[in-house]
């Protein structure tokens, strides 16, 4: 039991997970009432610290930047980032659904278990954009409405920079201290991993339905295939071509991180382990983690756009759908767009699934039904998908940190314990 204990967490997690999916496979949904409120109190505990984390973060993050040229410098560097990334990740899901053709013989039968009427929607996308302005920052930090938080804690940052230092520096301070102390707690709770990991794990596996999957096995292939490339493949060359050091290092420095998305499928509950391991164990500042983090997990989601475009392709293809070049750019924008849009949690990939499908005029009541079919095969893409997400991030904040003249330091690489 000690030497569990004693194990690097990124260990502790993978155990936890192992055993949680054996205990599902084992004991079935009777896992539930001990796996169920597992998950949800160590969820509940992250999120709790996630909107006080991402207020004093980015404000004392951005605040610390000092003028707006490096603001402006940072900003489009990350956006840059984000941009490039997301739209690799587009390409390799296009090129792999053309290729691999997973919708074609797909049979879309009405009366699937499924209801599509059942998923929330969401508004056009001029919505989802300028809802990224909050009307009332108090009520958008109450309602976790993390975009929200996020555009007023950058400019409110930002507005702090603009005053005379004698009323600078208490702000400073204060936003400074809160931050050191939110970092505390977030560390306490993410001691705790291990326990939700297994608690969340188990859950998933033992209220998996499996029967659906042999139908649309192809296409979670194909998006399988498509992720592991952009994961295992395009990050660590980006990572290497910028960074001239071993991807390898920055993977074992972000493995708790990677764990979590994977077992959580929510990139903005893995917020906190993400920032932690970057900063600790990958040596970046908080200055850019602060500013590139929390952003990248609502808005730099490679994974999922890799997702939208591959999963409307299957739908135009099982529904005999010929897409032209035109129209595959549409997906390819509107893809992007999509997962710049979709929040950090479970399944918001899939919902936003329909904006692209509109923007391709594909809505028909047998795409809904395909969307419902995704839904039901949807946790393993989106807890694989998630685990993308968030080490994309975190390689753009080591490659922005490098751009700026920081040194990377792994100590992981030299084999020193790290959390
Ligand atoms: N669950 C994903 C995330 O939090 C979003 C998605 O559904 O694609 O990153």
């Amino acid at each position: 039991m000690r030497r569990i204990i004693n194990l690097k967490l990124h260990w502790q997690i993978f155990i936890a997970m192992i055993l949680g999916a054996a205990a599902a496979a084992i004991f079935g949904e009777r896992m539930l009432p001990v796996a169920g409120p597992m998950g949800d109190i160590f969820m509940r505990l992250l999120r709790m610290v996630i909107v006080p984390l991402i207020l004093t973060s980015i404000v004392s993050g951005v605040a610390g930047i000092g003028d707006s040229r490096s603001l402006g410098r940072l900003g489009a560097k990350t956006f840059g980032y984000y941009v490039m990334t997301s739209t690799l990740a587009i390409i390799v899901g296009l090129s792999l659904t053309n290729l691999i053709q997973p919708g074609v013989g797909v049979e879309v039968t009405g009366g699937q278990e499924v209801s599509p009427e059942e998923l929330e929607q969401p508004g056009s996308l001029a919505d989802v954009l300028t809802r990224i302005i909050p009307i009332n920052p108090i009520r958008a930090a109450a309602e976790g409405d993390i975009l929200g938080v996020i555009f007023f804690a950058i400019v409110f940052g930002f507005a702090i920079t603009q005053l005379p230092e004698k009323q600078r520096t208490p702000l400073l301070n204060f936003f400074d201290t809160a931050f050191q102390a939110m970092m505390k707690l977030t560390r306490v709770v993410i001691r705790l991993a291990p326990i939700g990991v297994f608690g969340l794990i188990s859950r998933a596996v033992s209220t998996m339905g499996y029967d659906v999957f042999a139908a649309v096995g192809r296409y979670m292939l194909t998006i399988g295939l498509g992720l592991s490339i952009h994961l295992f493949i395009v990050l660590p060359t980006i990572f290497f071509l910028l960074t001239r050091r071993n991807p390898l290092d920055h993977f074992r420095a972000v493995a708790s991180a990677m764990a979590f998305a994977f077992s959580s499928s929510s990139s903005s509950a893995t917020l906190p382990l993400t920032l932690e391991s970057v900063e600790k164990n990958a040596g970046v500042s908080n200055k850019v983690s602060s500013f590139v983090l929390p952003m990248g997990a609502t808005v730099n989601m490679d994974g999922t756009a890799l997702y939208e475009c591959a999963g409307v392709l299957f739908i135009a293809q099982a529904l005999g759908f010929g897409l032209d070049f035109g129209q595959q750019i549409m997906v390819v924008i509107t893809a992007l767009l999509a997962s710049i849009g979709a929040a950090g949690v479970p399944s918001a990939g899939l919902v936003m699934i329909f904006i692209v499908l509109q923007a391709v005029n594909i809505t028909s009541p047998a795409a809904y039904v395909l969307v419902g079919v995704m839904l039901a095969v949807d946790r393993p893409l989106d807890m694989y998908r998630t685990m993308v997400n968030i080490t994309s991030d975190s390689i753009g904040a080591a490659v922005i940190a490098h751009s700026e003249g920081e040194q990377l330091t792994y100590p992981m690489a030299m084999g020193e314990e790290t959390a």
